[in-house]
């Protein structure tokens, strides 16, 4: 009997290093551990073994069945490390490359300098209000006192759409109206940021869209003094403490007293470089009060209000700023261009 389990452990070895999968290891365990297994049979058989082989055969057939026992558990843990070695090899995934870096984005300059506009005003006391980019004649030019056939508007070349009348903003100053009109009358303190288009031969100084920043004040006893304290003030919250402010005389159909405003160079401080072409001042915006007819068309009784407005082109700021030559750069998507900010 001794023989024969010898015999039942090296058929169920051999039997076992043929296995090749899952399935048959679990076949494997059932033929040769299970129940009916031969040496199953033996355990049975042990009762009507005599007294003094019964210890000697049990303790044999335990060996055995111990045996097959880790010899599964060792063939088991084989097969598992060969299919992981097989997908490794097969699927070539190498988890020790580094990985494939994000791109990240950033601000676009024209934003950022947009951002910084902003943020001066709004230090300042004013309110960000937005306005359509789609504009009827009416707010664009007409209630801005400039009338059909009024010669500023040649000054602004215009994309008008197919439906009659309806036109995209030249600039933000229909905005004017259009928060006068939503505030009347609470006094405000408002700027309204914004992309505006124009039918423009395309130059480097010259795009057919661009964001412009309008200012407004409305109250009672609003001056010239309180226009040029806030420009002087928004001049040095992004050009420095120092810089200095011109006021030329200029013209503009909503605006009277109206006014062009440089500031003094910040990169040669009013000493004259190629930035300035020389003259040491950089014209960075218009303003003046807001002009009666305007004031009246927001709904605000010139003789009680009045009021001052201003406005600016944010990316020129940006291209004095990062020394950036022409402006069709901001809109032509290279990031080439664009990774430098
Ligand atoms: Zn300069």
């Amino acid at each position: 009997m001794l023989t024969q389990l010898d015999q039942i452990e090296s058929q169920a070895r051999l039997a076992l290093s043929l296995v090749k999968d899952e399935i048959g290891l679990e076949a494997w365990r059932i033929t040769h551990l299970g129940r009916s297994a031969p040496l199953m049979q033996v355990f049975d058989q042990l009762s009507k073994l005599s007294k003094e082989q019964r210890p000697l055969i049990g303790r044999r057939a335990n060996e055995v069945k111990r045996a097959l026992e880790t010899a599964l558990t060792e063939q088991t843990e084989a097969l598992h490390q060969a299919a992981l070695h097989r997908s490794l090899e097969g699927e070539r995934l190498d988890v020790t490359l580094p990985g494939r870096p994000l791109p990240l984005g950033r601000m676009h300059p024209a934003n950022k300098s947009l951002q910084e506009v902003i943020r001066a005003f709004a230090d300042m006391g004013f309110q960000v209000y937005r306005t359509s980019e789609v504009e009827t004649d009416e707010y664009n030019f007409g209630l801005l006192n400039m009338p059909p056939h009024h010669p500023a508007r040649d000054m602004q070349d215009s994309f008008f759409t197919t439906d009659p009348g309806i036109v995209l903003r030249t600039h933000t100053s229909p905005g004017q109206v259009h928060t006068m009109r939503a505030f009347y009358p609470e006094p405000i303190r408002h700027i309204l940021p914004g992309m505006c288009y124009r039918y423009e031969q395309i130059s480097t100084r010259k795009e057919s869209q661009f964001n412009q920043l309008e200012v407004l004040a409305v109250d009672r006893g609003i001056t010239f003094g309180d226009l040029k304290g806030t420009i002087a003030d928004f001049g040095r919250r992004i050009f420095g403490e120092n810089v200095r402010t011109r006021f030329r005389a200029s013209y503009f159909p909503f605006t009277e007293p109206s006014a062009e405003v440089d500031f003094e160079c910040f990169l040669c401080a009013g000493k004259g470089c190629g930035v300035c072409a020389g003259t040491g001042w950089l014209e960075i915006l218009g303003c003046g009060m807001v002009h009666p007819v305007v004031l009246q068309n927001g709904g605000y009784d010139p003789q009680v209000y009045s009021g001052f407005a201003a406005g600016l082109g944010t990316e020129r700021i940006a291209m004095l700023r990062h020394h950036i030559e022409d402006i069709r750069y901001m809109w032509s998507n290279d990031l080439r261009f664009l990774e430098q900010f």
